[in-house]
């Protein structure tokens, strides 16, 4: 079923911005556009605006998914020269201009004038897709609610466990990757278990189990430098988390993962949660658009090699952001999305006043406003311009400035009350799982292999066959 992209309520011959993505480029961009003289559709494959920085709060049942995820469609509704479609998009045409998307089994295709591509970015296993299956990442609601119930339910397995390694290896938590979000995450399981799960149980106790933080680089949070990573390792150390640097994770598996460390040694280690936060992978969609212009590339990890302006090659009407573009300097995090948002949005109006010379534009320039990232509970690391520092002040700047980008008054209410029960007592307000959190990923992807889709690439596509056998069910009735 094919659909002509529905311009409701457009006016003839307004110039029309199709944006996809609705993170932070997406989102911002649509917002940019809001006194412009232009129709915008904004296509996403998710209902929501995501903030990522927050997911490992989700997974460790600090936050909810809807106090980072509010309603792409309901943050825009008074936005009135905004349509917001769910949909994946699977097509674009750069000579047709026309972008073409999928909602189960329905297609649709929309007509631009101008193109803003925010497509971000997906979790990567450097060529290792099979150990998606048991090391799931961070990069949706999705993963994150996933690794609430497995991190929650190994501690539940440990406790019916009545054989002694088995009982080990469900408390044993290793996380693949020390970034910001491994690092993050890493302290906030082991403040879990020795905070919030104390005494709550009654054949383990949940402060001795283990966890284990991997990282390929000497230092933890390499982009943040030697002295802040130095910071971060001490930290987590206080807590007890394992450090293993220069040790890259070559195996995982159902029963646990296998480490090489720099030396040439393996080591082996049971254990029932893994996380995987060690690389990303841009979406394909920047490769699709690179192929059809004029010498436009991609770089490693498939990102777009945009022009000074963010468009490619040849089409001064299409940009590319956020963590899609690969642009010297500027680092894929959400101030590049936000910043890219906003010069390509100030472009096309620019453009639709008339006042646009593609040849002569003024190059995007990125301003970088530093960068944080939290280790436990009233620790963080902060890095802005050439000052450097860690601790109870960096916490604190931390948590003002994700309160400040959070998205509604709402969110930012609900979360700064969240954070005061869990910072000053031992509870949490979001402990509650489900079967569905943890096995759901897993069933979606065999319905998708079942009928040769791609599995982790589309959780749509699984939709679409999960629709059509309850279509077929209630034929059979
Ligand atoms: C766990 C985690 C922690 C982070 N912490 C920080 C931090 O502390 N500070 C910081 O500055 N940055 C942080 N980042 C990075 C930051 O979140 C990203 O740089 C930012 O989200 C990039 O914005 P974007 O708009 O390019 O992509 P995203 O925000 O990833 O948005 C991509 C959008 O595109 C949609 N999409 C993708 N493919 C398709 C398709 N085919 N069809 C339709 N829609 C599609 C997605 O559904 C999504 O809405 C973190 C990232 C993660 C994953």
């Amino acid at each position: 079923m094919v659909h002509e992209g529905a311009a409701l309520n457009r006016t003839e011959g307004r110039h029309r911005v199709v944006i996809i993505g609705s993170g932070f480029g997406g989102l911002q961009a649509a917002k940019s556009l809001k006194r412009s003289d232009v129709d915008v559709t904004l296509i996403s494959k998710t209902t929501s605006h995501l903030f990522q920085p927050l997911l490992y709060q989700v997974a460790t049942g600090i936050l909810s998914e809807g106090e980072i995820a509010p309603t792409t469609r309901l943050v825009l509704r008074k936005q009135k020269n905004v349509r917001v479609m769910l949909g994946e998009v699977v097509a674009i045409d750069l000579a047709a201009k026309t972008v073409t998307s999928k909602l189960m089994a329905m297609q649709t295709v929309v007509p631009f004038d101008s193109l803003i591509v925010a497509a971000g970015a997906q979790q990567s296993y450097f060529g290792n897709d099979q150990f998606a299956t048991f090391a799931p990442g961070m990069k949706t609601i999705d993963d994150a609610l996933e690794l609430r119930g497995r991190i929650l339910g190994a501690f539940e397995a440990a406790e019916v466990a009545t054989d002694h390694a088995e009982r080990e290896r469900r408390l044993t938590f290793v996380v693949v990757g020390g970034g910001p979000t491994g690092v993050e995450l890493a302290g906030q399981i082991a403040e879990l278990a020795e905070r919030t799960l104390a005494g709550a149980f009654r054949t383990i106790t949940p402060s001795e189990c283990r966890v284990i933080l991997v990282e390929g680089a000497g230092a933890l949070i390499p982009p943040m430098g030697p002295k802040l990573g130095a910071i971060a390792q001490r930290r987590l150390e206080k807590l007890g988390v394992e450090i293993r640097l220069d040790s890259l994770v070559t195996n995982v598996d159902y029963t646990g993962v296998t480490v090489k460390h720099k030396e040439g040694d393996e080591e082996r280690i049971d254990c029932a949660c893994k996380v995987w936060s060690a690389g990303v992978q841009a979406s394909p969609l920047g490769l699709m658009i690179a192929e059809q212009t004029d010498g436009t590339q991609t770089d490693r990890a498939g990102r777009v090699v945009v022009e000074p302006d963010l468009t490619v090659k040849g089409h001064p009407n299409v940009f590319v952001i956020g963590d899609l573009m690969s642009v010297p300097g500027v680092p894929g995090m959400a101030q590049g999305a936000l910043q890219g948002a906003k010069y390509a949005a100030a472009v096309i109006k620019r453009s639709v006043a008339g006042r646009d010379d593609p040849a002569n534009r003024a190059p995007f320039k990125y301003f970088d406003k530093g960068s944080m990232a939290t280790v436990s509970r009233f620790s963080a690391v902060a890095q802005i311009g050439k000052v450097e520092f860690g601790g109870f002040i960096a916490w604190l700047a931390w948590l003002v400035l994700h309160l400040v980008y959070l998205v509604g008054y709402k969110n930012r209410f609900t979360t700064l009350i969240n954070w005061f029960i869990t910072f000053i007592s031992h509870s949490r307000g979001q402990m509650a799982i489900t079967s569905q959190m943890i096995y759901a990923r897993l069933a979606m992807d065999m319905l998708a292999n079942q009928h040769n889709r791609p599995a982790q690439q589309s959780a749509l596509a699984a939709v679409e066959e999960a629709e059509k056998l309850e279509r077929e069910r209630g034929a059979q009735r």
